[in-house]
């Protein structure tokens, strides 16, 4: 199983950084927003400000037009000439009209006598015709609002007589008015005013006055004037449009009667826009700037988050996994199968734990060291794994202890079909180096809801099983069934009672009898500790010796059997002794050392004693091994090479050793029946010992015919039931006084049927 890349650590990083990506674009966008709004409200403003200033300045050309009119029409004598009943034509068109004519640039005037008809006009274009009845129209109300106001300003005196006294003062435009007028289309500024006496207060009669009137166009000499006075560019005059499609800054000329009659045109200065305009490629560096930030800080926070969530993931996974085989661990397997059993469909058969243990796995951590058990561990996993892949979860739980989930099992059959597939996963020899490795596996299984419903239930019943499948023998499966709660003990009980035994000197031997094969003659005697706590069913060697070999208590165990049996062994004269020595105990530093002080303590002949130990021993540390077992040698003491042919069955063990005897494994002597084969595999082994010079026993000897058989192939030595079983000393010397006797009485004695055996 690989560790998950956190999708949770993507979720985390969106989740953060898409609202802080879109805080900016939309902070960005409105700040932009922000700018062209107020560069529009500048622009606007600015431009309400230039229309008042062309509006002013077209204003106070027109005031000015009118007042260079007052500086000739308020005239006392120019008055006079109108005052009369006839006007004095001549002299008014001289040095009124046309001396303004001449001396303010106007282009056009005229003169308004009092029924309101031009009494003169001139242009200066000769079109003296210009007073129209178009600009009569336009001009009438000008001119009738001035002589209005001319006549309101007479008094009635109370002689009956009228007083002219204007409430103007002379910088007053009461007497005047300006307006834009429209001549042949072109927009004309136009003013009219009254001829007034100067003196203020006259006593005159009380008529309507003679209106001058002036025009000057709107040219390039006035617009120039507009310029100076607005500071505004590109002052133009356009023709109306009748409507604008441009919404250009421009202020309409309008005459008297309202219609539009020009448009004043300026190039507004757009300080919005400009300021727009210099700001606008800071703002889009700044911004751009601030976006690649910010994809450069989501950019990283993605990173850093996904790296995050990658580490947490392979630490969540590195937490619930075994580092070496991949497969989840302990806990993690716990959870899985808590979680079957909630997910279970109720219609399944059931939810079925199986606890797997190696066989000797032990042996080969300890023999070819710990890589070797590495890669035995990792091939296990592998191969199981792949057997069980569709069906369910492999999980390692310990050094040697792997677990399988298979939440829904069809049936019995089904498991025992899918246990029967892991097993001959590993019939194939796992390559070691040079070694090829036969690993071997025993099963525990319980099956909800069988077996129970909670998953610390179900776990301890298929450990219990497991106990069960490796007492009955390795390499075999069992289901849990009620019976065994009463009699197996978990490990951890079993190793704390086995301690405690060992110090109350509790456990006990049962001694097996081995017989010469041709004359049947007991001349060993093979010392098998046996735990039979009080009260209690015995605990067999299979189950409690690997612990002791995990707790290092075998080291204990080993001696206090050695020391037994060289005491019991004192009153047996002639028999030899074999004691079983485990891996470990041979291998302790002091182990040769510890055996002869023991000999010595008892009093006991190395000659006498036989060491049996199995060829996992012998796997690695040839040097030392060579050492040890030489020491021995030398000593006198005997040694065996004990269950052969039930392990490696590496033959070169048995040229590189010098063993004395050995025995072959009681599965080899099972096999006599099973075909040609294996006889002769037999046969093969016996003689190669007899090539070596070894003593041959055949262990597991339970009837005639495979005595006679493997006496035959030229078994020394015969041990097992059909000779005796294990016996406890007393029935063993028992035993040995019959044999005694029997021989005594016959040439070729028989074997006694022993009086008691031991369990
Ligand atoms: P082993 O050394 O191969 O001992 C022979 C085993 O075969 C004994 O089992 C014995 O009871 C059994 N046996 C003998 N004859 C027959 C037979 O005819 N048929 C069958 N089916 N079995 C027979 P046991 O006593 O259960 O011991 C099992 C193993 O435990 C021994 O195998 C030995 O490896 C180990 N063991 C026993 N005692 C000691 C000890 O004191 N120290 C150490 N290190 N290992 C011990
Ligand atoms: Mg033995
Ligand atoms: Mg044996």
């Amino acid at each position: 199983m690989k560790p998950q890349t956190g999708r949770s650590g993507g979720q985390i990083a969106n989740a953060i950084i898409l609202p802080m990506f879109a805080v900016i674009i939309i902070s960005l966008l409105s700040v932009f927003g922000l700018m062209i709004w107020s560069s529009n409200v500048t622009d606007n403003s600015a431009e309400q400000s230039e229309r008042q200033l062309l509006s002013g300045a077209l204003e106070l050309k027109l005031e000015q037009m009118a007042k260079q009119q007052i500086g000739t029409v308020v005239w006392d004598k120019a008055f006079y000439k109108t005052a009369g009943p006839f006007l004095d034509q001549a002299w008014l068109e001289q040095n009124l009209a046309i001396w303004q004519l001449q001396n303010h640039g106007f282009t056009k005037t005229a003169l308004i006598g009092r029924d309101m008809e031009p009494t003169f006009s001139y242009s200066s274009d000769n079109h003296h015709d210009w007073l129209n009845d178009d600009v009569k129209d336009q001009t009438r109300s000008a001119v009738a609002k001035v002589r209005a106001r001319f006549i309101n300003s007479f008094v009635r005196t109370g002689s009956g007589l009228y007083r002219f006294s204007p409430n103007y003062r002379i910088n007053d435009r009461s007497i005047f008015e300006t307006s834009i007028i429209s001549i042949a289309g072109r927009p004309y500024m136009f003013s009219a005013s009254a001829i007034v006496p100067e003196t203020q207060i006259i006593t005159a009669n009380r008529r309507p006055p003679v209106v001058l009137v002036n025009v000057r166009p709107i040219n390039k000499l006035v617009l120039d004037v507009f310029t100076k006075i607005s500071g505004l560019r590109d002052i133009s005059v356009e023709p109306a449009h009748e409507e604008h499609e441009h919404t250009g800054s421009f202020i309409a000329l309008r005459a008297p009667n309202g219609k539009t009659i020009g448009e004043l045109h300026w190039t507004p200065t757009e300080p919005g826009s400009e300021m727009l305009n210099r700001i606008l490629p800071i703002f889009a560096i700044l911004a751009i700037s601030i976006l690649g930030l910010t994809l450069g800080v989501v950019d990283f926070t993605r990173q850093a988050t996904r790296r995050l969530s990658k580490s947490e993931s392979n630490a969540r996974h590195a937490a619930s996994h075994d580092a070496l085989s991949g497969l989840p661990n302990r806990e993690n397997f716990r959870t899985l199968v808590s979680t079957a059993l909630v997910d279970r469909s109720p219609a399944s058969y059931g939810t079925a734990v199986v606890y797997i243990d190696l066989d000797r796995f032990k042996d080969i951590n300890d023999t070819l060291g710990h890589a070797a058990g590495d890669e035995v561990i990792r091939t296990v996993a592998k191969r199981v794994s792949d057997v069980i892949s569709s069906s369910g979860t492999v999980s390692r739980i310990s050094g040697d202890e792997f677990a399988l989930l298979l939440p829904e099992a069809h049936d019995r059959e089904w498991i025992e079909h899918i246990l029967k597939q892991v097993q001959d996963s590993l019939a194939k020899p796992i390559k070691i180096g040079t070694n090829a490795l036969h690993v071997g596996m025993s099963m525990g299984v319980a099956v909800a809801p069988h077996d129970g419903t909670q998953t610390g239930e179900l776990l301890r019943k298929a450990d219990i099983a497991l106990y069960e499948a490796k007492s009955e023998g390795r390499g075999r499966w069992s289901f849990f069934n009620p019976s065994m709660e009463d009699h197996v003990r978990t490990r951890d009980q079993l190793s704390r009672d086995l301690r405690k035994t060992l110090e109350n000197d509790e456990l006990q031997i049962a001694y097996q009898p081995q017989c010469e094969a041709v004359n049947r003659r007991i001349v060993a005697i093979e010392a098998l500790v046996r735990w039979i706590p009080i009260n209690g069913t015995p605990v067999p060697p299979s189950v409690f010796i690997p612990i002791a070999e995990e707790t290092g208590l075998i080291n204990e165990i080993g001696f206090w059997v050695l020391n037994r049996a060289c005491k019991d062994a004192i009153n047996w004269s002639d028999v030899v002794v074999s004691v079983n020595v485990s891996p470990n105990q041979f291998k302790h530093p002091r182990f040769v050392e510890r055996l002869i002080d023991t000999l010595q303590k008892n009093d006991f002949p190395p000659s006498r004693l036989e060491i049996e130990v199995t060829e996992s021993v012998f796997l690695g540390r040839d040097k030392v091994n060579l050492d040890t077992l030489t020491r021995l040698k030398e000593l006198g003491v005997k040694i065996a090479l004990d269950d052969f042919g039930s392990g490696y069955s590496s033959l070169s063990y048995l040229r590189r050793f010098p063993f004395d005897t050995l025995k072959i494994d009681r599965d080899f002597t099972g096999s006599i029946h099973d075909g040609r084969e294996a006889r002769d595999i037999l046969s093969i082994m016996i003689q190669l010992g007899h090539v070596l010079g070894m003593t041959i026993v055949a262990e597991g000897i339970e009837n005639e015919e495979q005595f006679t058989f493997l006496r035959g192939l030229g078994c020394h030595r015969m041990q097992g039931y059909h000779i005796a079983r294990p016996l406890d000393a007393k029935a063993l010397t028992n035993y040995l006084e019959d044999y005694e006797l029997q021989a005594a009485m016959d040439d070729t004695p028989s074997l006694p049927a022993p009086k008691r055996q031991s369990a």
